[in-house]
């Protein structure tokens, strides 16, 4: 049994089925994000597990509680990261983090959470005068002032330079590290990569596709494209390159412009191997080589067809 259930979810507005059958469930410990395009139902998904919207259909559960009956109880267990308009501007930091311990009886000592989400030397500061990092460092430090088994994370880091997200996911980490399970939202494929022990990418309300990144990326066909760029002297041999390369079982096109051959491939290494046998024997010298790598955003596209787009 997980620490959250959720089961055969489904909301509509009027004609938009915003989410149309999802469940899932999650381990005590673990990042688990849910990631999709625009519109795609993530944030209706995590309010209905918030307690903030109330389902057409389906069941959440926490740690075995139902919102119906337990709302008070959940309150207490969960942490949800405020939007940055709910800040009190013209309340310092350690203000803000005071006033919303305040709403719980079971407190994090507020000088703890200064130091997890970095900001001890702007505890005397007001929001207003916070960066944008910082504000949205805050509002994750709101989350854990009940010292939460669960938190909720809506993309936390939309809107961040990479340096801000980058610290946003050490912030992530070390929850993690003290225990607590994550649920997040994202647009951003790398941080879903990065942070995660399990996605669950969403497309137009339904699940497409859930499991640990790796297995994800490991399910996708095998083909790759490996990138040759070769020495000028390969002029002469273009063309007795492109036929020997084609005869091998593993690779499936080859294409080239000028110097650079982007060749496609069922076996990369053993492509590889065929490659770097008929330079040698030809006396070709190979400037740069590489092989793609597959990613989340290759997941996405294989059970779509479409393109990601941030
Ligand atoms: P984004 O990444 O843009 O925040 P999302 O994946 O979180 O998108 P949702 O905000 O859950 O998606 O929206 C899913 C669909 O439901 C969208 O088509 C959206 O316009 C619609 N929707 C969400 N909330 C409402 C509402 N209160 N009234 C009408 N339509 C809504």
């Amino acid at each position: 049994m997980g620490i959250l259930e959720v089961n055969n979810l489904k909301k509509s507005f009027g004609a938009i089925h915003a989410v149309k059958d999802i469940s899932f469930s999650v381990e005590v410990g673990e990042i688990f994000t849910i990631i999709g395009p625009n519109g795609a139902g993530k944030t209706t998904t995590l309010e209905m597990i918030e307690g903030l919207q109330k389902p057409d259909f389906g069941t959440v559960e926490i740690k075995d509680l139902e919102w119906k009956k337990h709302e008070k109880k959940i309150k207490q267990m969960i942490g949800i990261q405020p939007q940055s308009s709910a800040l009190f501007d013209l309340l310092t930091v350690y203000e803000n983090l005071d006033v919303f311990s305040s709403f719980y009886e079971k407190k994090r000592p507020i000088e703890e959470i200064l130091h997890l989400i970095n900001l001890q030397d702007h505890r005397k500061q007001k929001v207003k005068a916070l960066s944008g990092g910082q504000k949205q460092r805050l509002t994750i430090g709101l989350a854990m002032v009940n010292d939460p088994d669960l938190i909720f994370l809506d993309e936390p880091t939309t809107g961040l330079d990479p340096q801000a997200r980058m610290n946003v996911w050490d912030i992530i980490l070390s929850f993690k590290k003290m225990g607590k399970t994550i649920i997040l939202t994202t647009h951003y494929m790398e941080e879903a990569s990065k942070l995660s022990d399990r996605v669950c990418i969403v497309d137009q309300g339904k699940i497409i596709a859930i499991d640990t990144p790796k297995n994800l990326i490991n399910q996708l066909t095998h083909e790759r494209k490996i990138q040759l760029l070769m020495n000028e002297e390969i002029t002469d041999y273009i063309t007795p390159m492109i036929n020997h390369l084609k005869e091998h079982e593993s690779i499936t096109e080859v294409q080239h412009q000028e110097h650079l051959f982007t060749i496609t491939s069922t076996h990369p290494d053993e492509s590889l191997y065929h490659i770097l046998h008929y330079t040698r024997a030809n006396n070709l010298s190979i400037e740069q080589v590489s092989i793609d790598e597959l990613d989340l955003e290759d997941v996405f596209i294989t059970y779509t067809g479409k393109e990601w787009r941030d």
